[in-house]
């Protein structure tokens, strides 16, 4: 006891008294003091215990004590209120910077509902795992153009900055919202998209509606329940809001990448298909039109078959699922689709009577496995459904043509082939559905004006399952690239620019990702380039991939484990994660049959017909690639290569050519998503970008739970105390003296003043409102990320 002071023996004897509920935690922690001897940490301990008393107190658990430290109370919201005097907005300015402070700063704030915390000019957001008081419209309008510091850290603040910045600079923006699985990515981005469109003043209202709704829609097409998150992204998106250059909101247009669309025809263990299979079961079913669809009210559907759902009734008793089907047709026609709709539904109850379609095997002379269909009631409904005959689809399944020397020989299909052509078209028809609606949307929100725009980009999170296929490995290549993004943009390009203009700064240390991506992605020996060569034998197997994977990839990054059949190992930027390469061979090949391609064209449904002439390049991502081609300096690919290889993206449009989809030479899915990234990388690099970091702070999506060692290890692997670092030493803005004084004269300066364009005329300004710590390097004035504000604000309220 005499470790501790009498007020604070005092104290605790209180709670013990007056508090049954504390009791257990209170003892844990004396027990530790007392049991384990700790003598030395008591200060820690008294840390925790206040902190433990807090999160009570919140709660509502205990009542507040006469150590009156100041709590949030829920839905009050003023700084002066939520902030202890050791708690910290913005981690750069810590005085002591290290992991375990960071932590506990953290740690701290989000037991008083504070999730949000800025790292500089970078938020990271620790996921509530709970509905919050934050996103009032009270807390909608104090972000409005307000001054960073006068509010505590929040989503709205990135918004308005971005906003801002946009408009007095004339150039485009970016937000990248990164984190794990579950961590609060897709959340964040609907904040974003809110908040914008309150900036952005649409006046029409009927726009920003359906600028809102845009996600929802694409969400119940693209996301799914993951084992780790009820609602994952089973996609990339990359939103771009448009402005005209007064700053009001116009329109909005969304590039979708690599919808994981083999999830139609497999999930894992404890997984779901795309939500939006659940809700047309359930809505068609309330409004008794199963029949309709040729859905059966009793018997589920192959493609819905879970541990969890074996039944139908679990599905069209669902409420939530009914409501979230009203909410998706709401959306579609807000949004302006009208008679499609209709045939969305069938397309979608096509592709599960499709997965009903059983095969038998037989024996035949000539052959010695022939498949036969079993169950021809089904196959019928399918056909109608996607409005071709059953007799043709009939044959597509169970045969294919073969030329040789000229001749067309038809080959029966064995069951194992049929099953993969069956599953082939129905995944193929969802990913083309799922494009096709993506595109309608932004041809229905399309703008003709050339203004500005600001791009929210929400990607799937890093995924490391029990088992991890050929799905998380593109998932987590690509978050891997997103990370080197990021330490291009924080820790490279910022300490290159101090060397280039002699500005003395210290060296911050990082860990660099670039042998990871050269591992993924180097051309002809990275692992995406050995796949795409194994993919072209047709003698190839997956265990011939992973040998082929072995003997060619020399890094300490790749492993093959023991004792586990075709499994590879990669020690990625987040940590490590084993893969299985079964099935890799047949997803990056992708192949869909040419006889099933002539059948859905032949489609009396004109949805259908679209789907498969639909061109599978986008022609709008080319033009951005070529546009914005030259800053991609310094990212680790060729551009002559990527010349190359985005021109044979132009002409290779396989739809057009069926006969071409049966051989090799077509795109392969590792391919295309090379391209996908490097996209993305253009129109990120494209715009000033500014980042979210969305933090998990426990696997158990549990309120008020915060696990330290979980959040230690993202603080960790996503370098924020380096972040801490250069943003407290460094100079994040740097801008060329005669853009400087073009921005910031008005500070210094009449209006019919002109005064000469050198460093000296800079200075004059940055002396005139009294900024510190900047320096001037040989072209470009260097500020600290709070001087950018601080000089914009200004502007502003000249
Ligand atoms: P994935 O990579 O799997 O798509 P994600 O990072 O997009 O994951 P979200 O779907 O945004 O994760 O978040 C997972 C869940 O966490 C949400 O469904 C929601 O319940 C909760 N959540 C996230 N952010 C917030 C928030 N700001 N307020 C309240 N709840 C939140
Ligand atoms: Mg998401």
């Amino acid at each position: 006891p005499e470790l501790w002071s009498n007020d604070f023996n005092d104290f605790i004897c209180k709670c013990l008294i007056k508090d049954f509920e504390l009791r257990p935690n209170v003892f844990e922690l004396l027990q530790h003091v007392f049991i384990k001897q700790i003598v030395g940490r008591e200060k820690t301990l008294q840390k925790q215990l206040m902190e433990l008393i807090d999160l009570n107190q919140q709660m509502g658990v205990i009542e507040k004590t006469r150590h009156e430290r100041i709590h949030t109370k829920k839905g009050s919201y003023m700084k002066s209120q939520s902030q202890t005097c050791d708690d910290v907005e913005d981690l750069a300015t810590l005085e002591v910077l290290d992991e375990n402070t960071i932590t506990e700063q953290l740690q701290r704030r989000y037991a008083t509902e504070q999730i949000y915390t800025y790292v500089g000019d970078i938020l990271i957001a620790v996921n509530p795992f709970q509905k919050t008081e934050l996103y009032t419209p009270e807390h909608s309008k104090i972000y409005v153009g307000a001054k960073r510091t006068s509010n505590p850290p929040h989503i709205y603040a990135v918004a308005d900055i971005a906003y801002q910045s946009m408009v007095s600079h004339n150039t485009d923006q970016c937000i990248v919202i990164s984190g794990e699985s579950g961590a609060g990515k897709t959340e964040s981005a609907h904040l974003l998209v809110q908040q914008l469109t309150v900036l952005g003043k649409a006046n029409n209202q009927t726009l920003q509606e359906k600028i809102l709704l845009v996600n929802s829609l694409v969400e119940a097409f693209g996301n799914a329940c993951t084992v780790i998150n009820d609602n994952s992204s089973r996609f990339g998106k990359y939103l771009e809001m448009k402005f005209t250059c007064g700053g009001t909101v116009v329109g909005a247009q969304i590039s979708d990448y690599l919808l994981e669309k083999s999830r139609v025809i497999h999930r894992a263990v404890g997984e779901r298909n795309f939500h939006i299979f659940y809700y047309i079961y359930a809505g068609l079913a309330e409004r008794k039109k199963l029949g309709h669809y040729k859905l059966s009210d009793s018997k589920t559907p192959k493609y819905l078959h879970n541990e969890n759902v074996k039944l139908v009734p679990d599905i069209v008793g669902n409420a939530f699922y009914k409501e979230q089907f009203e909410t998706v047709e709401q959306c579609f026609k807000v949004i302006g689709f009208t008679l499609e709709l209709g045939s969305v539904y069938s397309t979608l109850a096509g592709i599960l009577n499709a997965g009903d379609v059983e095969f038998t095997s037989v024996a035949s002379e000539h052959q010695t496995d022939k498949s036969n269909i079993s169950n021809m009631a089904v196959l019928e409904s399918a056909a109608s459904l996607l409005c071709i005959r059953a007799d043709e689809l009939q044959e597509a399944l169970t045969s294919h043509c073969v030329v040789t020397r000229g001749e067309t020989i038809v080959r029966s299909n064995t069951v194992e082939k049929a099953i993969e052509v069956r599953d082939a078209m129905s995944k193929a028809l969802y990913g083309r559905l799922f494009s096709w609606i993506v595109n309608r949307i932004n041809s229905l929100l399309k703008l003709d004006n050339k203004g500005l725009n600001i791009g929210i980009l929400d990607i799937f999170g890093f995924e490391n399952f029990k088992r991890n296929s050929f799905e998380q490995l593109c998932i987590n290549i690509a978050n891997e690239q997103i990370q080197f993004y990021f330490n291009q943009h924080i820790f490279a390009w910022e300490q290159d620019e101090y060397l280039n203009e002699d500005v003395d700064a210290r060296v911050i240390e990082y860990e660099d990702n670039r042998p990871l991506l050269d591992l993924f992605l180097q051309k002809p020996m990275g692992m995406l380039a050995l796949l795409d060569e194994e993919s072209r034998f047709p003698q190839a197997t997956d265990q011939t991939l992973v040998e082929k994977f072995e003997d060619n990839l020399k890094s300490k990054n790749f492993w093959r484990p023991k004792r586990v059949d075709l499994g590879f190992g990669i020690h990625h930027y987040a940590g490590k994660v084993i893969y299985n390469a079964s099935g890799f061979l047949a997803k990056n090949r992708d192949a869909l049959p040419a006889d099933i391609v002539l059948l859905l064209r032949s489609s009396e449904n004109e949805l259908i017909r679209k789907l498969v002439t639909h061109p599978l390049t986008k022609t709008g991502l080319l033009f951005t690639l070529y546009k914005y081609l030259t800053p991609l300096v310094g990212l680790p690919f060729q551009h002559a290569e990527f010349f190359v290889f985005a021109k044979a993206e132009s002409t290779g449009d396989a739809t057009h050519h069926p006969r071409e989809t049966t051989n090799m030479k077509t795109q392969t899915v590792a391919s295309y998503f090379r391209y996908s990234l490097m996209d993305l990388l253009s129109k990120m690099v494209a715009g000033q970008p500014h980042f979210v970091r969305c933090i998990k702070p426990n696997n158990d999506r549990q309120a008020h739970k915060f696990d330290r060692e979980k959040v230690l290890i993202q603080l960790r692997y996503t370098g924020i105390l380096e972040t801490a670092k250069i943003r407290r030493q460094g100079y994040s803005h740097r801008i060329l003296f005669n853009n400087f004084i073009e921005r910031y004269s008005i500070l210094a300066f009449r209006a019919n003043e002109e005064p000469p364009m050198n460093p000296e005329t800079c200075a004059v300004i940055l002396e005139k409102v009294k900024l510190e710590n900047w320096v001037l390097g040989k072209t470009k004035v260097f500020l600290k990320y709070y001087h950018a504000e601080q000089l914009n604000l200004m502007v502003r309220q000249t």
